[in-house]
């Protein structure tokens, strides 16, 4: 079985992240973590977090840091991602995430931090016609003429338009990329532990590409 492994993968939200942290974590066979995964199933239950975060996502606002903190290393400490490792999508999102997230895997290093790299043009255009399993998370491209909701290829659940896709909260989550979440790419620079990848393309190059920047690392 090929080695597991520890990576982080930062990029514009709508540069195809999620589509290639799903065949990452197959490949590796470890566990895709998402925290914007996380946040929907927590609002999807009703619980008090997730009813909370759901305000601050339809907003596109970031939900606290000491929240985010806490739910992470929770899901770090898990069996899974503390023996073979994981994929971080979505975390950290600020320095402060960032620095919190270096003591949390201290004994266990993350191998590479990944910037998937798309101008936010590309991401604006793929964003309005992106479409996700509100079960599985996978990611769909709408023509236009789908059926909402429509059914999942994977798990049979609705496939739909995000809440927080619309075009106010798409400018306003890439504003706070720009000023809460690129800093990171000096951040981890600076460590020697960035690769950027570009993120345009062919699904199937650019995943090659991330593999590549893996092996190099790991
Ligand atoms: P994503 O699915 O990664 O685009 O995340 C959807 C939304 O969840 C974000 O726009 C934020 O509101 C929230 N969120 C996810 N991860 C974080 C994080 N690390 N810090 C703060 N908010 C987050």
């Amino acid at each position: 079985m090929i080695p597991g492994a520890r990576l982080i993968i930062l990029g514009r939200q709508g540069a195809g992240k999620g589509t290639q942290c799903v065949r990452l974590s197959r490949h590796y066979v470890v566990p895709h973590i998402s925290t914007g995964d996380m946040l929907r199933a927590a609002a999807r239950e009703g619980t008090d977090l997730g009813t909370a975060a759901k305000k601050i996502m339809d907003a596109g606002g970031l939900v606290g840091d000491d929240i985010m903190i806490g739910l992470v290393d929770e899901r770090l400490e898990k069996a899974d991602a503390s023996t073979r490792g994981y994929i971080l999508d979505g975390f950290p999102r600020t320095v402060t995430q960032a620095e919190a997230l270096d003591g949390l895997t201290a004994r266990k290093p993350i191998h590479v931090v990944i910037d998937l790299d798309v101008p936010r043009e590309i991401v604006l255009e793929r964003i309005s016609s992106r479409r996700v399993c509100r079960d599985c998370g996978t990611n769909y491209r709408t023509s236009g003429d789908d059926p909402s909701p429509w059914i999942c290829d994977v798990c049979g659940g609705d496939v739909q338009q995000r809440a927080d896709d619309t075009p106010d909260a798409v400018n306003r989550r890439l504003d706070l990329y720009e000023t809460q979440t690129a800093p990171l790419i000096e951040y981890f620079s600076s460590r020697g532990a960035l690769a950027v990848i570009n993120g345009v393309g062919h699904p199937d190059h650019v995943f090659k590409r991330l593999t590549d920047a893996v092996e190099a690392r790991r």
